[in-house]
């Protein structure tokens, strides 16, 4: 299936990384004929389908080079490669790029009320998880003899259902584990989304598709970090104002009609500029400073 001509993309259908996965993709230039309840959405300028599902599909989709390429969160992907080592199915695959996006940690929390010193306070207790492969990976490096309990979902209520003694779950904020009694002890797994590809052999045609597409990824997280800056600057401060841009080592100077003692710089900042460099500029006698933002970058 996969030697098909159209390069096949696995996203997640509905969930913490589609929109983002989504939004991405167009701004890479694919237009997609995206319809709700419809498993293909087929790309319109560009051959390239994408198959959408369950996150938990993704990794052994792109492992059984049933599609070229997905979209998943380190977390899962790390879960279904140990998962897939242990039952002896192929479990290979290649990381392209870390997203930006998709920022979670997979925590082991506990109730309030537990004594906990360390994760040897696990020792010989049960911990409920979505993540038992990462988990029993933990126990094993920290020598703890705990069990990993697996969970589908609700995680966090096991202990209060008797279910476990502590958790194992996903956290970014914390508000869940608050709103159920729970504190966050040990980080074991940092996770972003990822685009992996599969291994294997490609048509030609396929890979030069993905070798044009993958620059541009680079090239809309580059711009997301930058900012086109643009002020202008009192000529006797020109090199005081440099020092305070975000690497602006050649800045593009310009006169400005009819003013002798001020210019016009221009500049693309790697980083956005902060209120308090603004302030200083201003308190140079910069005005005018505008910082914006940038949709796309090349060379
Ligand atoms: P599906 O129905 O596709 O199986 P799901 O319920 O397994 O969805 P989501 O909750 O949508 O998955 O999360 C997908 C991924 O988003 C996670 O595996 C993780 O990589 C990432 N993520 C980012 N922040 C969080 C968070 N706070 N909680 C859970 N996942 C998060
Ligand atoms: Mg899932």
């Amino acid at each position: 299936m996969s030697d098909s001509r159209r390069l096949r993309i696995a996203v997640q259908k509905s969930g913490r990384l589609s929109k983002d996965s989504i939004e991405l993709l167009n701004a890479i230039g694919i237009k997609l004929n995206i319809r709700d309840r419809l498993l293909i959405a087929h790309s319109t300028n560009e051959d390239i389908d994408l198959l959408r599902v369950r996150d938990d599909d993704i990794p052994g989709l792109v492992m059984d080079g049933v599609v070229d390429m997905g979209f998943i969160g380190e977390n899962e992907l790390e879960e279904k490669m140990l998962e897939r080592a242990a039952a002896g199915k192929p479990a290979d695959y290649e990381v392209l790029r870390r997203m930006d996006y998709g920022g979670c940690r997979l925590s082991i929390a506990v109730p309030n009320e537990m004594d906990y010193a360390n994760i040897e306070t696990l020792q010989g207790k049960k911990v409920a998880t979505t993540y038992p492969f990462l988990l029993e990976r933990y126990f094993k490096e920290q020598n703890v003899n705990a069990q990993a309990v697996m969970l589908t979902g609700s995680v966090e209520v096991a202990p209060r259902a008797g279910v476990a003694d502590a958790i194992c779950d996903l956290v970014s904020t914390g508000a869940t584990l608050e709103a159920n009694g729970l504190v966050e002890k040990d980080v074991i797994f940092r996770s972003k989304a990822v685009l992996i590809k599969r291994t294997g052999e490609m048509p030609a045609a396929k890979r030069e598709l993905l070798e044009r597409l993958v620059p541009r990824i680079d090239g809309v997280m580059q711009a997301k970090e930058s900012k086109y800056i643009m002020l202008h600057a009192p000529k006797a401060k020109l090199e005081e104002v440099k020092d305070l841009l975000p690497g602006a080592e050649n800045p593009t100077v310009l006169p400005l009609a009819g003013v002798d003692d001020t210019v016009a710089i221009h500049v693309v900042s790697p980083e956005n500029l902060f209120w308090e460099t603004m302030e200083k500029l201003k308190d140079l006698g910069c005005r005018s400073i505008l910082v914006m933002p940038i949709e796309k970058m090349m060379g």
